[in-house]
């Protein structure tokens, strides 16, 4: 299938090919007729997809084909993080360059000055990206109505009822008008997945795409086995040693990546960190830098393993097992996208192997493992 099977404006058309795609991903074939015809969707798809464009294309495109509107937003998307929040609408933005009909493009989330969004969306909205708690703060202060949302998308709506976004969500869904469509898109179904879908979604079309990013044949999967204290210089070695041009370490906490980053920093390899504790300013530098190829290692725990698309990393390494084996796919598949080849390290202590086993069981797989002994890599 090609884009142009989908009815989309020749505009976007034309965006589309900028990207450089070439034909749509499995989500948009299935999502976007869905979207242009009015229906309420569950989507069930995972960052690497193409999700976002699932969305966002249609969208703009009955946006581009209205009337224009008021000040306040008919179309709001929301997401669970800032980093979301960003990548989201600098997509958005990506497309409405190409469209002819100028469209504003807002985005709301906390951790940052609320004058600036304030400022922004007083200047008028079409499409607004926000996560929940600052999109309240922003409705509670009057700089905001959501009775003009017509569309609305909840995209990864799993981690935003895992953070604890559940009752942020309902207080947002019954603000917006009753007449709308609703979009859900979820890496995983549970309960609380299908609560919001039941209570907020009518009739929803359901799409599910192989769950992307797999462990694919072109990642190559390799397990350490050394004493936890080994880590540390195993991990120094491995980056003096490799080639790699860039390097995404995963952590268990904000408190170990802060200590991993220093103790390399200590025997002169730069990182910084990436997580929840760190200041808005901090996280958007670090990745900034990362995604710029400024910086060569970034190192994170699972809040951005699932939101962030860092394209085409040569080298995941997990410094600490996740705790889920959902977790362990989705940091892996930060690796070898887009057909390039990726490597992805697992440092396990024997503390951790019978979690390395549960990991095997639930990606179908063994991971190649070997021994390593004092400060020698393999
Ligand atoms: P997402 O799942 O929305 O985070 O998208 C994952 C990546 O796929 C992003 O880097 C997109 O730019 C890219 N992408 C989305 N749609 C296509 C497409 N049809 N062809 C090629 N790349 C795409």
């Amino acid at each position: 299938m090609s884009f142009a099977h989908l009815a989309l404006s020749p505009e976007l058309e034309r965006a589309f090919a900028a990207l450089g795609f070439e034909k749509p991903f499995p989500v948009q074939e299935e999502a976007i007729p869905g979207v242009l015809a009015g229906r309420d969707l569950v989507v069930q798809a995972e960052t690497g997809s193409g999700k976002t464009i699932a969305f966002l294309a249609p969208l703009l495109h009955l946006l581009a084909k209205a009337p224009s509107g008021g000040k306040a937003p008919r179309v709001l998307v929301l997401v669970p993080t800032r980093e979301l929040a960003m990548q989201v609408s600098d997509r958005a933005i990506e497309l409405v360059k190409h469209l002819s009909k100028g469209l504003k493009i807002r985005k709301a989330f906390g951790g940052v000055s609320v004058n600036p969004q304030m400022l922004a969306l007083l200047g008028g909205a079409d499409l607004l990206v926000a996560t929940p708690g600052r999109l309240l703060d922003l409705v509670r202060q009057n700089a905001l109505s959501l009775g003009e949302v017509r569309n609305l998308v909840i995209d990864e709506a799993d981690k935003l009822l895992d953070l604890g976004f559940t009752d942020e969500m309902n207080e947002i869904l019954a603000l917006l008008p009753s007449q709308r469509q609703t979009l859900l898109f979820s890496a995983t179904m549970n309960t609380a997945v299908e609560g919001v879908i039941n209570a907020f979604l009518r009739n929803p079309q359901g799409i599910q795409v192989a769950s992307s990013p797999v462990p694919t044949a072109s990642i190559t999967e390799k397990a350490y086995l050394l004493p936890m204290e080994d880590k540390g210089p195993f991990l120094r070695e491995l980056l003096a040693r490799e080639a790699w041009s860039q390097v995404l370490v995963f952590v268990a906490s904000g408190r170990k990546a802060d200590n991993v980053v220093r103790k390399l920093g200590n025997n002169g390899i730069r990182a910084l960190s990436i997580h929840g504790d760190k200041t808005q300013g901090a996280r958007t530098e670090a990745l900034q830098q990362f995604r710029s190829g400024r910086l060569r290692v970034l190192v994170a725990t699972d809040l951005i393993s699932r939101g962030i698309d860092v394209s085409a990393l040569p080298c995941v390494i997990n410094y600490d097992l996740p705790r889920s084996a959902r977790d362990y796919v989705h940091r892996i598949g930060r690796t070898g996208r887009a057909g390039l080849d990726g490597s992805a390290i697992s440092l396990v202590a024997p503390e951790e192997e019978a979690h390395l086993r549960l990991v095997e069981k639930t990606v179908g797989h063994e991971i190649p493992k070997e021994k390593t002994g004092k400060n020698s890599p393999g």
